[in-house]
């Protein structure tokens, strides 16, 4: 059977991001003299975050922004981190500040992330961006992956208000401020998590359907309502002798079968994925404009 849901492609979407963020920058420069400025700090060498923050520090060159990557071993410990966020916050040519997470088991995330001037936390995990995504108050910043999200949709033309939105996952990075962006566009939403009894029993009721997980393949054609918008947020590494790596990425969406019964449905990769960094920089050219 072919497929019949439309590819939301988050890559073209993420480009057009990324574009309107470049012109952005421009015309703060032409106007104001401000480069808008992004600082990026890895504690540690974990390969994975290595990754993220590379392509983080390309994507600010591309988009004529400042970008800059702090490299900290793994030993530092949380005084040291306390004070590099000093030294950034007090920084005026520094818009944005982002703390690589996951961070070595001696420094308290949390402690780093509250130390972290909130009007340079573009990566929205301030308790104070928290609350005010909660209240409702576009001052703030929301997280860059579910601020992507509600992009997609808007930009797919799926209109969001009086929508039964489900949210699997309820995570501060993903599922809780997916939650609070989709009620705030006037959804019905409902999250479900891990002690969720019958889980298949509110997937089937929802207009939208976003995947925040962590598990591969999760999300089966059974469990989705027919003509359903899908969004998959889901990163997951599965063996795959056939591929050179030894294996592929999948999303928390059984891709192949539930396209067949969604009307739009978002691919992994190249779907949520590709909007993170864009959001990132929409954010810290925010924050440089309102500086
Ligand atoms: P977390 O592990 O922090 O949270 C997972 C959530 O899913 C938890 O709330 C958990 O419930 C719930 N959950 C786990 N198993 C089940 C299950 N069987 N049934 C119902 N709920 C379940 O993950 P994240 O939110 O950080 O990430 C989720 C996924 O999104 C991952 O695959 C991650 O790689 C990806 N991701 C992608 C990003 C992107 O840029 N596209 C950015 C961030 C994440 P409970 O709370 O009860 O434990």
């Amino acid at each position: 059977m072919t497929s019949h849901a439309e590819l939301i492609d988050g890559a073209a979407v993420a480009d057009a991001v990324r574009a309107e963020v470049a012109r952005e920058a421009a015309a703060l420069l032409a106007t104001r003299g401000i480069t808008p400025g992004l600082t990026v700090v890895l504690v540690g060498e974990d390969p994975a975050s290595a990754v993220y923050v590379r392509s983080k520090e390309q994507a600010c060159k591309e988009a004529g922004m400042h970008g800059e990557t702090i490299r900290l071993p793994a030993t530092t410990s949380q005084a040291e981190l306390l004070a590099v966020v000093d030294r950034l916050n007090a920084d005026p040519a520094i818009h944005g500040i982002l703390v690589q997470m996951p961070l070595p088991k001696q420094i308290d995330a949390q402690a780093i992330i509250r130390r972290i001037d909130p009007r340079k936390d573009v990566d929205g995990f301030h308790p104070e961006n928290v609350g005010k995504l909660l209240i409702g108050d576009a001052d703030g910043f929301a997280p860059c992956t579910p601020a992507g999200v509600m992009v997609l949709l808007e930009r797919y033309g799926v209109d969001v208000a009086g929508k039964e939105a489900v949210v699997l996952g309820r995570s501060t990075i993903v599922g809780k401020p997916m939650m609070s962006l989709l009620v705030n566009a006037s959804a019905t939403v409902t999250v479900c998590h891990s002690r969720t009894r019958d889980l298949a029993r509110h997937t089937a009721k929802a207009d939208i359907l976003v995947a925040a997980i962590g598990k591969p393949n999760f999300v089966t054609a059974e469990m989705v309502r027919p003509g359903a918008v899908v969004i998959d947020v889901g990163i997951n590494r599965v063996e795959d002798p056939a591929n050179k790596k030894g294996y592929r990425i999948v999303g928390d969406v059984d891709f192949t079968g539930v396209s067949r019964v969604a009307s739009k449905i978002t691919p992994v990769p190249g779907g949520v994925g590709k909007m993170t960094i864009a959001m990132l920089l929409k954010n810290t050219v925010r924050a440089a404009s309102v500086a």
